[in-house]
């Protein structure tokens, strides 16, 4: 079996989470298998066309992969997260949601200028929030140098809206 038919085996489609119309693609599943995870962390790196300064990981399932390759590539990990939890001092960008608004930070000195990132989630769907954590990550003066998700839904175009940043985007799995 190749990467993308073992985590494709793993992922759980659960219904109408978090709200009625939604397939939510579980990925917890993948934590129980520890040599799919190392093969997904491997198969991350792989693909990178550059070895980055940085991964960047989105809150909260975006910590899980993002910090295992940050570790493994021997490079900082850093964290995006949803307003007010972030403890120190904070740059913060806004983005439209579906319905309304929501607001993301990182820490001031999380980034060096002129650094390149790989910008980390566990899905890529419209692709807000991927967007959101280029524009924090370019507020800072860093640059990005990539994306890396485990799924992409390939239906909500999310890519379309990361090429202006970048368009080295690695989805391991499509739907
Ligand atoms: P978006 O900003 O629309 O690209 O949404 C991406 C974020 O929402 C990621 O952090 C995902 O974890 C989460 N997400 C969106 N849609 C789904 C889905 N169908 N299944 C699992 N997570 C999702």
């Amino acid at each position: 079996m190749n990467l993308e038919e073992a985590i494709k085996k793993s992922i759980r489609d659960v219904p109408d989470f978090p709200k009625p119309g939604i397939l939510f693609k579980d990925i917890t599943p993948i934590f129980y298998d520890q040599q799919l995870c190392s093969n997904i962390v491997d198969g991350f790196i792989s693909r990178m066309d550059e070895m980055p300064d940085a991964i960047i990981g989105i809150e909260s399932r975006g910590f899980l992969f993002g910090f295992l390759m940050a570790n493994k590539l021997n490079i900082p990990f850093v964290l995006i997260r949803k307003s007010g939890k972030l403890p120190y001092k904070t740059l913060s960008h806004e983005y439209a949601l579906e319905y309304g608004t929501s607001k993301i930070e990182i820490h001031e000195d999380a980034l060096k200028p002129d650094c390149k990132v790989i910008i980390h989630d566990d899905l890529l769907a419209t692709g807000g929030t991927a967007e959101a954590a280029a524009c924090l990550v370019k507020k800072l003066g860093a640059k990005v140098a990539g994306f890396n998700f485990v799924v992409g839904l390939e239906f909500l175009n999310g890519k379309n809206k990361l090429i202006n940043h970048s368009n080295n985007i690695t989805c391991l799995v499509q739907y």
